[in-house]
């Protein structure tokens, strides 16, 4: 069963070659026996899964099914989920139970999906590894002596490893699509503003959004219609139209323009990879496509733009982690100030507060000017890059990081060459658009990531483009021996 995706998944549970009750238990299974080399959950909400899982089994016999009705999925644990500890990875949000859920888990138990567990991540989302986390680093499933990836690292892990049909990310500059590219997966960050960041907990808010993470496009199709959904709560969160992206998945590509931006193939990047993403091009072509130069001269500032903005906007939101209202409080403070500062020190991991004192600098009187502003006005020149291209082309191609999976402990001194893996991914962010990432190609057994950037709003587009190549090859399909291959 867990060599299957949503889409066959749903049929056998239509068609009652299975129940949810048994889909579920056998992935809970399948947890409790593959994961203690992979690290990939936090919390595995057993009991819930299987009331939900008959609770959908009724729906199921009644005929008032949707597509995800008795699907189970994973969540990456910065969505907050009632009753049930949303920990975002660190030690902070340890012994936090939230009395609500967030838009999107709200989505899913309307959509009568089953929740089988919260996954692994970098402490607050921050990190390329998902070596940042208070639970441990995750292992790659390809090969688990490599990190892999991050920040939705125990997402990408759970579906790499088939524990879970498909899961839940985050995105902030690549925690979705990177992950995806080193564990071979689909994953889909959506236009800022088309998914509710409602109860995801933030990390820097103008960048954050959710998106799904699966072994097809045809599923992050099937994921994307549930997750995307307007929500006032979410002042940014657009209210537009959701089209039902499955609808456009066979479109043809004739007349495809692709766009390769002269920077995305420069200095740095592993020679397989690119000799892998030019093999993925060449089929698009093939397919009707037409290829051609683009250029995105900011792409080298996006990683130090990024790291103004996003840490900036990270010292705001994390400084309601004060001891308080919820959270981790450390152990008999003398008075207020001694409350705040150990709960902090105490709470917090390194990076964390790496990312807050960076945060608090750029924002201060007096250096506000020299990089807040000087970040944003390049934040601008960013998007104004991509449009430029968009006038020219229909999508933008290229690899999704520099280098393949890593090794565990290999980067976690250098944090300047951690920020570096998310060179292509950070300034999709920054300009607010969709990407996507789709597996292409290996190298010395570890999955390749081809980088789709689509113009606002094209995540139709790009899971059409997604799937045709899918139809086409059968990089997607390939499964980490440590998954097991067998049915
Ligand atoms: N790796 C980037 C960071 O550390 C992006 C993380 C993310 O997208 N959440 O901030």
């Amino acid at each position: 069963m867990h060599n299957n995706t949503i889409a066959e998944l749903a049929e056998g549970l239509t068609n009652k070659t299975f129940s949810s009750e048994e889909l579920t238990r056998h992935y809970l299974d399948r947890i409790k026996t593959l994961d203690g080399q992979f690290n990939s959950f936090i919390t595995i909400t057993g009991e819930l899964a299987l009331a939900q899982a008959r609770r959908a089994d009724a729906r199921l016999a009644n005929g008032d099914a949707a597509p995800l009705t008795g699907i189970p999925i994973a969540h990456k644990d910065i969505f907050c989920t009632d009753g049930v500890k949303t920990s975002c990875g660190s030690k902070m949000l340890d012994n936090f139970i939230p009395p609500y859920n967030a838009k999107v888990i709200e989505q899913f138990n309307q959509a009568g999906a089953v929740i089988l567990g919260k996954t692994n991540m970098d402490e607050f989302a921050m990190g390329s590894s998902n070596e940042s986390s208070f639970y441990g680093a995750v292992k790659n499933p390809w090969d688990t002596r490599c990190v892999p990836g991050g920040s939705s690292g125990g997402s990408a892990a759970a579906v790499a490893a088939l524990l879970a049909p498909a899961a839940t990310g985050t995105d902030t500059g690549g925690s979705i699509r990177q992950p995806a590219a080193l564990c071979g997966l689909t994953g889909l960050k959506p236009t800022y503003g088309r998914v509710s960041r409602y109860g995801m907990i933030a990390f820097a808010s103008s960048l954050d959004q959710g998106g799904p993470m699966t072994r097809s496009a045809e599923d992050a199709a099937l994921m994307l219609n549930v997750m995307a959904a307007f929500d006032p709560r979410d002042s940014t969160c657009i209210d537009q139209a959701v089209p039902d992206y499955s609808a456009t998945l066979n479109d043809k590509l004739d007349g495809l323009r692709i766009g390769l931006p002269r920077e995305y193939f420069g200095d740095g990047l592993d020679p397989e990879i690119e000799q892998a993403i030019q093999a993925a091009i060449k089929e698009f072509e093939a397919m009707g496509a037409t290829v051609k130069e683009v250029s995105l001269p900011h792409t080298e500032l996006s990683v130090p733009c990024y790291y103004i903005v996003a840490p900036s906007e990270a010292s705001a939101n994390l400084s309601r982690f004060d001891g308080v209202r919820y959270g981790y409080r450390c152990e008999n403070p003398k008075d207020l100030q001694d409350l705040y500062t150990r709960t902090r020190a105490e709470g917090f991991g390194d990076e964390v507060k790496r990312r807050i004192l960076v945060g608090s600098y750029a924002l201060s009187a007096g250096y506000y000017d020299a990089y807040y502003r000087k970040a944003m006005q390049l934040r601008r020149m960013i998007k104004n890059d991509f449009m430029a291209c968009f006038d020219e082309v229909d999508v933008i191609m290229g690899p999704t990081t520099p280098n393949p999976a890593f090794g565990l402990g290999e980067k976690t001194n250098d944090p300047v060459t951690m920020y570096l893996e998310d060179i292509y991914t950070i300034a999709v962010n920054l300009a607010g658009l969709p990407g996507m990432s789709i597996p292409a190609g290996m190298t010395g057994g570890k999955p390749v990531g081809l980088q789709l950037i689509g113009n606002y709003f094209s995540e139709a587009r790009l899971l059409n483009i997604g799937h045709r190549y899918q139809q086409a090859t059968d990089w997607h399909q390939q499964i980490a021996a440590a998954a097991g291959g067998e049915k």
